[in-house]
């Protein structure tokens, strides 16, 4: 690869977690790693990312890009392809991410791989690897000659954490002809449930079956052990329970004790949220279910026969 570019992203006024997983990754593909970091006021954070791997920064700083914007990024990532001649630009596959992404790739009419979780250069070639049905397969994409836009899962890869020469550019944006504009943000109303918080973590996975069986399976174990109760997003998805219990990737990232996950198959988007838990326990009747690769203690079987048992030792055990 000659020229990667890593189009950084910034929240609550710092450079997210995601972006550095980006230089990780750009600096496994080799070449040259610049970066661009977009908004108002970001000078420092954008210093701050050339410095730790993020290479030549271009920084389009500009009130227009204080919040944002389709158009507005659109048009300052392209101008970014062509400061940096990049053949290559990493995005991290965030709402933002898959917002604007696709539409540099058409821009550009150049290839577009979404939801990476790794990509090579193989002789030459950008080979991109993405989780498909369900986790259960990994495809492997080829790009032809020519430039290509990723989109990488956030939680793929380490977060890069050394340091660097870095420099930073102030890219010009012509932000004329901008039509999608910023109207608010809309925060979802607490309920009272922060599973960041919490010692012990049991979720439910689609493999619950019935919204009924979370209160009469899941949470009794949860309340046995102190704890809270999570699920997958299917679970969240079909209704069963709000978004608040959702782990992953769109969902909360916890770090608790102990995570105990039920009838979740295990997929990179549920593992981004709950992977770095002190001890996994994974109860699945899949043997192969991608879930085991991650747990310390894994039990194959059914989670309606293990589960009960289990919240009854414990209730046993605590007398
Ligand atoms: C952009 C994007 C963001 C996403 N964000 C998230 C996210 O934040 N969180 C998230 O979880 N997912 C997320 N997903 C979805 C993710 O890709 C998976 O589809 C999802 O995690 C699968 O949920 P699951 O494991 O509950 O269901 P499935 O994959 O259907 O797995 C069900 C599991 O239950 C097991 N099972 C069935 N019956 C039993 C039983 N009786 N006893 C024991 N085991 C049983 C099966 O063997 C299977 O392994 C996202 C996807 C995308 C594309």
């Amino acid at each position: 690869m000659s020229n990667i570019l890593i189009v950084a992203e910034t929240q609550n006024g710092a450079i997210r977690e995601c972006s550095y997983e980006l230089v990780t990754l750009a600096q496994s593909l080799g070449g040259t790693v610049k970066s661009l970091v977009i908004g108002s006021g970001v000078g420092d954070l954008a210093s701050q990312f050339a410095g730790k791997g993020g290479g030549e920064t271009f920084v389009a700083d500009d009130a227009a890009f204080a919040n944002y914007s389709v158009d507005a990024w659109n048009k300052a990532i392209r101008a970014g392809v062509e400061a940096s001649g990049a053949d290559v630009v990493l995005i991290s596959n965030t709402p933002q991410g898959w917002d604007v992404a696709p539409r540099i790739a058409a821009g550009l009419d150049v290839a577009f791989v979404s939801d990476c979780f790794n990509a090579e250069d193989q002789g030459g070639k950008l080979v991109c690897f993405r989780r498909v049905f369900n986790g259960k397969l990994d495809a492997q994409v080829t790009c032809g000659a020519g430039k290509a836009v990723l989109t990488v899962q956030p939680g793929s890869k380490e977060p890069f954490s050394g340091s660097g020469d870095g420099s930073t550019t102030a890219l010009s944006v012509d932000l004329s002809g901008v039509r999608s504009k910023f109207v608010e943000i809309k925060q979802a109303e607490s309920t009272g449930i922060d599973l960041t918080k919490a010692d012990v973590v049991v979720s439910g996975g689609r493999g619950v079956g019935d919204p009924e069986k979370f209160p009469e399976v899941i949470l009794p174990l949860a309340n046995a052990l102190g704890g809270a109760m999570g699920a997958s997003r299917p679970v969240v998805d079909a209704g069963w329970l709000p978004h608040a219990h959702q782990v992953g990737s769109s969902g909360q990232v916890v770090t608790p004790k102990l995570y105990i996950a039920c009838g979740i198959s295990g997929a990179i988007q549920h593992l981004v949220g709950m992977k770095n838990s002190n001890y996994i326990i994974a109860i699945n009747k899949d043997k192969d279910a991608p879930i085991f690769e991650v747990a310390n203690l894994g039990v194959v079987g059914d989670l309606f026969e293990i589960v009960p048992a289990l919240t009854a030792a414990v209730k046993a055990a605590k007398g």
